[in-house]
């Protein structure tokens, strides 16, 4: 059996307790390099089988889990934060099924929530915004010119901006044409849940000196959004006067 697993963003006690039971019970781990800690790999059982796939190409990663199959060994495939966010999971798994070989997914904390966890804020606020919007600048790898920065900023959603901290610049411009108001806060999260987790706050104007001043130049979040500082209405759920399908509200 496969299992592609979610590690989680950092922090080796946020992974699911499934997650880390899979883990114990390996014959082989296939896991993501420098952005999947070192401590992970500590429950596994002696004799354990270990693969880094920072240093291998798809059909290396694809040949250790035919093999893995084929002896009847228990396979864990760890990837960083969520696997089915920028995870690169979907072509390992259509291989899988071509093949007939079988396989199971198990989620794991994204970076962008430990992110927001980090910074101690609420993405979605009553009258703030009730959306999150989860995105990357293009880079190297292509992004549908519908979703360019610019655009999905025009809707003042809350935005967790992931793989793009080495081009802050060009996020800012993109994002103060959108947003409309330079003003606009933003948090830059280093690293969330490890222990050199850093926090940058600022603006959209001002957070890319700050940033640059750090050196923060990978594994960020950039969350963006006036769910950062803005004043919001309190919940419905937990109003006094609400009623609800488990509680009925004071007159
Ligand atoms: N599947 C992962 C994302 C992988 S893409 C997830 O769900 O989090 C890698 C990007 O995720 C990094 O460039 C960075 O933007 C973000 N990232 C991963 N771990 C992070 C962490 N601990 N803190 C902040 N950002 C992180």
């Amino acid at each position: 059996m496969i299992s592609f697993v979610g590690a989680g963003p950092g922090d080796v006690e946020l992974i699911t307790v499934k997650g880390q039971r899979r883990l114990k019970e390996a014959d082989v781990i296939i896991f993501a390099g420098s952005l999947v800690s070192d401590e992970h790999l500590k429950v596994a059982k002696d004799g354990c089988e270990f693969h880094n796939s920072a240093k291998m190409h798809l059909d290396q990663v694809l040949d250790v889990m035919r093999k893995a199959n084929n002896e009847g060994k228990k396979l864990v495939r760890l990837h960083t934060g969520d696997p089915t966010i920028y995870g690169a999971i979907q072509e390992q798994m259509d291989a899988l099924e071509r093949e007939g070989i079988e396989y199971e997914l198990i989620p794991g904390v994204s970076s962008f929530t430990a992110a927001a966890t980090a910074i101690k804020r609420e993405f979605t606020l009553p009258d703030v915004s009730q959306t999150v919007i989860l995105t990357r600048i293009e880079g190297k790898t292509p992004v549908p010119e519908e979703e360019n920065l610019v655009s999905l900023a025009k809707h003042k959603a809350s935005m967790a901006i992931f793989l793009s901290v080495q081009d802050i610049d060009r996020v800012m411009q993109k994002l103060i044409e959108g947003y409309g108001n330079p003003d606009t806060p933003v948090a830059v999260v280093y690293r969330a849940s490890w222990s050199d987790q850093e926090i940058v706050t600022g603006t959209l104007s001002t957070i890319a000196e700050k940033v640059k001043a750090a050196g923060i130049r990978k594994q960020a979040q950039i969350l963006v959004g006036d769910f950062i500082n803005a004043d919001y209405s309190l919940s419905k759920l937990y109003d006094r006067t609400f009623s609800t399908e488990y509680r009925k509200g004071e007159k």
